[in-house]
């Protein structure tokens, strides 16, 4: 049996020098007053037991890492017909890339890049008010965190509102395809506050737990989703979690996981545990650079690869 509190432990210590790597996320303004040199990690396994180390209790912003549950969200309802707006193949472009968009008549690669995720919220957002929608992608979260404390950073979402050029533009270039139903405005309003959700690394790894638990919490026995909707999230998260930088991710850590660029990472390993990890300065690709370092320990020293020990 593991020790994952000693391996946690070891990790922190030897990843202790090179607290404040990476450059923070600066195209939005909010995020680039965020210090980079601050450094979570935390697991939490399906008996229920939670390890952290580090600043595993400060809230950051999850970014796109809201996109699982805002995927988890849309699945509920309206099931596989979410598969006509989104594919399920990754794009090998950046986030925010609109390449692939023209090509393919308005249907993202995947509900994990920038575009697909728009999408998604457009079908949360279906017979709701923006603020609705809103509220009850934050309810969702709390319940699945089983923590009434997480809330949506207005500012963060406000910085982005008046920033986020690119998604206005993946967001009319949709609607003109007719891959939009509201108003770009309220799709965009949902979109930029489920990005702008301010969780701890505990709070995000317990949040997470039912997708390494066969769809079902152990913590609090809510039943989130059935098994095999657990394990296609997962095979989403392996394959375009990391946009372009998905199939290294895979090659180095060997987990399902999703990045946000508020310097977050969730990884499921199925069966076992999930886990967060924060640290806020990214790589060349836009993933948390100690983040992704600090799997790959993790992963190593647990055996937890999806893809053998
Ligand atoms: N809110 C960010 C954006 O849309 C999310 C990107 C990310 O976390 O990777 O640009």
């Amino acid at each position: 049996m593991t020790d994952l509190q000693a391996v946690l432990d070891s990790i922190y210590t030897e990843l202790q020098p090179r607290i404040g790597e990476g450059k923070v996320a600066d195209y939005i303004p909010e995020l680039a007053k965020i210090d980079p040199a601050q450094f979570g990690l935390s697991v939490v396994t399906v008996d229920g037991k939670v390890y952290s180390v580090g600043d595993a209790a400060v809230p950051f912003s999850i970014q796109s890492i809201s996109k699982v549950f805002m995927l988890t969200l849309a699945l509920g309802k309206v099931g596989e017909g979410l598969w006509k707006r989104v594919g399920r193949e990754p794009s090998g472009n950046s986030f925010n890339s609109i390449v692939q968009l023209e090509q393919e008549a308005g249907i993202p690669r995947n509900p994990f890049i920038n575009a697909g995720a728009i999408a998604v919220a457009d079908v949360v957002l279906a017979g709701h008010e923006p603020r609705e929608a809103i509220g009850e992608v934050l309810r969702f979260v709390r319940y699945l965190a089983d923590d009434e404390t997480v809330t949506i950073d207005d500012k963060v979402a406000k910085s982005e509102t008046q920033t986020g050029y690119r998604n206005f533009a993946l967001a009319n270039f949709m609607r003109a395809y007719k891959n939009i139903d509201h108003p770009v405005e309220h799709v965009l309003g949902v979109y930029f506050h489920q990005c702008a959700l301010s969780m701890t690394c505990e709070q995000l790894a317990r949040a997470g737990l039912f997708l390494a638990a066969r769809g079902a919490n152990p913590m609090t026995g809510h039943s989130v989703v059935s098994p095999k909707r657990a394990r296609r999230i997962n095979a989403l998260m392996l394959t375009c979690g990391h946009y372009d930088g998905s199939g290294d991710f895979a090659y180095h850590v060997g987990l399902p996981g999703k990045s946000g660029v508020g310097g977050g990472i969730f990884a499921v390993a199925p069966g076992i545990a999930s886990i967060a990890v924060w640290s806020p300065g990214l790589n060349k690709v836009g993933n948390s650079q100690l983040g992704a370092v600090a799997l790959e320990m993790l992963a190593a020293r647990t055996g937890w690869s999806v893809f053998g020990d």
